[in-house]
């Protein structure tokens, strides 16, 4: 694996974060060091609780040439000003950014980072009560929907991850009213399973069962676009169409396998889909060999 100071690289689907977002296409995804939240249950820690100033040398990226960058880690806005100088270098150089938050980022640096990039991936844990209990952040869920209101008022691309973990927050009473707070944004949404780390480390993780049922509720409540992301295939992973319910997108794994669009509608009843860039089927199953890290120390 490729070791720079404070991040490394590698390529992948885009469908490792993002399902909206240029689907079938791949990415060079760069994890930054560093984050400001301290979940006990965090699953890289070793990335996220590390010293952010060790970043150095992110432009190296742009020596070798790429149509789309994933920024990921940890919290990419604790390196905010290594941050902002990628992205200028990344838009002169008409390659696209996604990013990805936690939301407990003040209000100018989304709005710099908003002026900057394509698509942002938030995580959420659940409501005030969760941020509160287990990262003595007050509001916390109240500050991450300001932060989505703000992104999508800016006409940024946002794919939320609500990251699972049973007895924080897979029980209904936890993750009902998020889900409702995320529908009146009209967001993409996405059930991850965490696998806890951190002070967690050996707790159990979600079952497909615990997934199953968040995702049943997600549909209930009216989220218009929500997976089940670390389901290898089945209908969890799948695109339908929001008002007549035709497939659209089929994926097994991180592979687009079918794609079935009008351009960015559905071609029964010509609805369209919140997508950026077109969407295509994965080209071949070269990333088997993932993790593939393509930059040397
Ligand atoms: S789980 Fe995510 S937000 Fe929480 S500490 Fe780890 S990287 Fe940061």
């Amino acid at each position: 694996m490729a070791r720079l100071a404070g991040f490394r690289a590698f390529l992948s689907p885009v469908e490792r974060e993002l399902f909206h977002w240029w689907p079938g296409h791949d990415a060079l995804f760069v994890e930054l060091v560093g984050c400001n939240a301290r979940c006990p249950w965090c699953p890289r820690e070793t990335i996220a609780h590390a010293t952010p100033t060790e970043v150095e040398g992110l432009l190296q990226v742009f020596e070798s040439s790429h149509e789309r960058v994933v920024l990921t880690g940890g919290e990419v806005a604790v390196n905010i000003e290594q941050v902002l100088e990628f992205l200028d270098e990344a838009q002169k150089s008409g390659c696209e950014v996604a990013v990805k938050t936690c939301g407990l980022v003040c209000e100018e640096a989304l709005a710099d980072l908003s002026r900057r990039v394509s698509a942002c991936v938030v995580y959420v844990f659940g409501t005030d009560e969760v941020y509160e209990r287990y990262l003595s952040i007050p509001r916390g869920f109240a500050r991450v929907l300001t932060s989505l209101e703000i992104l999508v008022r800016r006409g940024v691309h946002v794919e939320v991850s609500y990251l699972a973990l049973p007895g924080v927050n897979t029980q209904p009473e936890v993750a009902r009213p998020v889900f409702e707070a995320l529908r009146e944004l009209d967001v993409v949404v996405h059930l991850r399973r965490c696998v806890p780390g951190s002070e967690f480390k050996g707790r159990l993780p979600a079952t497909n069962r615990d997934l199953q049922r968040l995702y049943r509720l997600a549909q209930a409540v009216g989220l218009p676009y929500v997976y089940i992301t670390d389901a290898w295939s089945g209908p969890w992973r799948n695109t339908f169409c929001r008002s007549c319910g035709e497939l659209l997108i089929e994926r097994v794994g991180w592979f687009v396998s079918r794609v079935r669009l009008d351009g960015a509608s559905c071609p029964r009843c010509g609805a369209r889909v919140p997508l950026v860039g077109r969407a295509r089927e994965s080209i071949s199953l070269r990333f088997l060999d993932l993790p593939h890290y393509i930059l040397t120390p």
